[in-house]
């Protein structure tokens, strides 16, 4: 199966193909490689390749490897797309230049202090359920628009995007669909949405960025 600098470059051929099959401008999607339960050794050959935007879903498993990768290459970005504790906000907000899973009143309320307090400001998604999931981190899709607001006028928050991980058993684009129309509702201009599976589904509802792991780096 060719490996992961390889697989990268025909996922970038496919989101190429996907954004002027959608009638998009070239080069609008970027693309958030996961790098998710992978070593320093697997992801350096990968941003040596040219990839410099990444996704890491847990702050401590992050911590472990990206400090050094962003000494050597400091232009990569760093994407937090996993859930957000209120107690590791700090660590948060001192490593990752994109939170996209901001999804409660509280972690609204810590990440703005940590932002106060250490003068570092990652850009910030809020991530949306748009499936209701029990089992999923997110906002309630009804709640979305107000919240959004409330992280403006509340929490002197910038919200930059949002983010969802439609139901793994669903067609994904009514969800796609969802999300783009909540995000004109609100004045975001970023759709983190689309994974491996479906990321050119998600560029042809509007997706901003795809996050995509297992087509690049393997099975996990
Ligand atoms: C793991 C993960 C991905 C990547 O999933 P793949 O199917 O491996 O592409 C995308 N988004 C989130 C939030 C994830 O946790």
């Amino acid at each position: 199966m060719g490996n992961a600098v390889d697989r990268l470059g025909d996922v970038r051929r496919r989101i190429a193909a996907a954004e002027a099959e959608a009638g998009r401008p070239a080069g609008v999607v970027t693309l958030v490689a996961v790098s998710k339960t992978f070593d320093a050794d697997a992801i350096r050959p990968v941003i040596e390749a040219g990839q410099r935007v990444f996704g890491e879903n847990r702050v401590q498993e992050a911590q472990g490897k990206w400090p050094a990768l962003k000494a050597e290459f400091p232009d990569v970005e760093l994407h937090l797309i996993g859930p957000l504790q209120s107690n590791k906000a700090k660590e948060a907000v001192a490593l990752f230049d994109v939170i996209e899973t901001v999804d409660r009143e509280k972690i609204a309320a810590e990440l703005a202090k940590e932002i106060a307090r250490q003068g570092r400001t990652p850009r910030l998604y809020v991530q949306v359920n748009t499936g209701l999931e029990e089992q999923k981190a997110g906002i309630d899709p009804r709640e979305a628009v107000a919240f959004v607001e409330r992280c403006r006028s509340v929490h002197g928050l910038a919200i930059e995007g949002l983010m969802a991980i439609p139901p793994a058993d669903e067609n994904p684009g009514p969800h796609f669909a969802l999300l783009e129309k909540l995000a004109r509702e609100a004045s975001v201009d970023k759709l983190s949405m689309g994974m491996s599976g479906d990321f050119e589904t998600a560029i042809a509802f509007g997706a901003t960025s795809v996050r995509v792991g297992s087509a690049i780096f393997g099975g996990r």
